[in-house]
């Protein structure tokens, strides 16, 4: 028996992706869309798992509203290195089990550890 809980947070930033030819080789925006799942298999009495408020509150503080992404990251700031990042960060805190990252509303990248 379990649970996947799926919070999404939208967030506006810049970025210009290193190493490539094309479209996003130029600094240009997005809004992003990041989708976590949390995979539990326990609830409490009240019949919830892991607080919605909390984790949201979390996502909030975790995405970098309104930066360059390129100054904020070391690493290239492409929708699959986001997924990890957001993957990792999450990790330290709750039972993650996939990040999506939307650039769009029809593209984006899913991370998840293999099992
Ligand atoms: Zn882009």
């Amino acid at each position: 028996m379990s649970w996947e809980l799926i919070i999404k947070q939208k967030f506006s930033a810049a970025h210009f992706l290193e190493h490539y030819h094309g479209k996003c080789e130029k600094m240009h925006g997005h809004t992003f869309e990041i989708e976590v799942g949390f995979r539990t298999s326990e609830l409490e009495k009240s019949g919830i798992s892991i607080d919605f408020g909390e984790i949201k509150e979390y996502l909030r503080q975790l995405v970098p509203d309104h930066k360059v992404l390129n100054e904020v990251f070391s690493f290239s700031p492409s929708a699959e290195n986001l997924a990890r990042y957001f993957f990792e960060q999450c990790k330290k805190k709750y039972p993650v089990s996939k990040v999506m990252v939307w650039e769009s509303e029809d593209a984006g990248a899913a991370y998840a550890e293999d099992q």
